[in-house]
């Protein structure tokens, strides 16, 4: 995003405008961290703003501010398209490719709007007016509030701005813990905190008020369902629909589980699968030089970052398990590289 861009972006939202901010599908609290972060920015102008997201989000999110105005464009089809098709600025927040907002794809690449991406994936290639791509960003939420800066309207960040943003840096760093947590985060995550983001409640919300299933589902996965390759220095675990109906799986239940896997010593790559509604859902982490995104793309129809990434298989639970672990022995010097 140039200079000039910014001048652009700044003339365009001076005039009120019908603003829809859009995310990726199961959005994470970095994708609901900067879009609320910017729906809240946003509304303190003439504008009628909308964040609309392509599925439904985990309760440890719904505390955000501007949370009770989210659509849900699987829940609410018919106002979500409307809401796209009337729209003339559409901001993308925290994905790539249009792929990964699912169903919404079709309604959103029709969306004659004006279209700004602003995110922190590799290789975007949505076709969009304005883009700020910077893949080192620890977060869109950190982006968000550089968004901001380059408005000149750091002076608009209040306390919901700053806790919508201070949650995408939050989560999006595994609390300041992944190789993304540069010095950036820290700051910008302080600077939310001076502009009044209570990061005690906030870690509150997000960590510690688990119900007792998804805690529950987090010990049978680890005691039952996992499965180790030391010889790769890899590991898995897979959980079916029935494990989750077992536990009354809700959105964001298995959030974070996949890091349990690299925490163990000597293990460098994980792999969650998942099975969903009529195919099977896989994250990837990788601790060591192992590129996460690359396996994803490669062998599963998906992407991310290179320490994090997911991707789709179309078949049973059992096949994708048997996929992930024939992969293992072609990658075997990259995985104990
Ligand atoms: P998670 O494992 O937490 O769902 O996702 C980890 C990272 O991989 C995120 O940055 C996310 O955007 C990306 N990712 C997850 N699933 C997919 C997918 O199906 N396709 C692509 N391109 N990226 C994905
Ligand atoms: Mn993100």
């Amino acid at each position: 995003m140039t200079e000039a861009d910014i001048i652009e972006i700044k003339e365009l939202l001076s005039t009120p405008q019908k603003i829809v901010i859009t995310t990726h599908s199961f959005p994470d609290g970095d994708a609901m961290g900067s879009s609320l972060g910017l729906y809240n920015f946003l509304i303190q102008g003439e504008h009628d703003v909308t964040v609309v997201v392509p599925t439904r989000y985990p309760h440890f999110l719904s505390w955000m501010p501007g949370d009770d105005k989210v659509v849900v464009y699987s829940m609410n089809k018919e106002k979500a398209e409307q809401l796209l098709n009337d729209a003339t600025v559409i901001f993308c927040n925290d994905f790539n490719t249009s792929s990964r907002v699912g169903e919404e794809e079709e309604a959103l690449l029709a969306a004659n709007a004006v279209k700004i991406l602003i995110d922190h994936h590799p290789n975007p290639d949505l076709p969009v007016k304005y883009m700020m791509s910077v893949t080192e960003a620890s977060s869109t939420a950190e982006l968000i509030y550089e968004f901001i800066e380059k408005l000149g309207d750091t002076d608009k960040i209040n306390v919901a701005v700053a806790e919508s943003i201070y949650t995408g840096i939050l989560t999006d760093t595994g609390s300041f813990s992944y190789g993304s947590t540069s010095q950036r985060a820290h700051q910008v995550a302080g600077e939310m905190i001076n502009k009044g983001a209570d990061n005690l409640k906030i870690q509150g919300y997000i960590y510690q008020d688990n119900s007792l299933n998804r805690v529950q589902l987090l010990g049978y996965s680890l005691v039952e369902k996992l499965a180790l390759f030391p010889e790769y220095g890899a590991g898995y675990i897979s959980l079916s629909k029935e494990d989750l109906k077992k536990y009354n799986f809700q959105p964001g239940d298995t959030e974070g589980l996949v890091n349990y896997i690299t925490n163990i010593r000597g293990i460098n790559f994980a792999t969650f699968i998942m099975e969903r509604n009529g195919f099977v859902k896989l994250s990837f982490r990788s601790t060591g030089n192992f590129s996460a995104n690359e396996f994803a793309r490669d062998n599963f129809n998906g992407g991310g970052h290179e320490a994090a990434a997911g991707g789709e298989f179309n078949g049973t639970l059992q096949e994708a398990i048997e996929k992930v672990v024939s992969l293992f022995p072609s990658y075997k010097d990259k995985l104990l590289s």
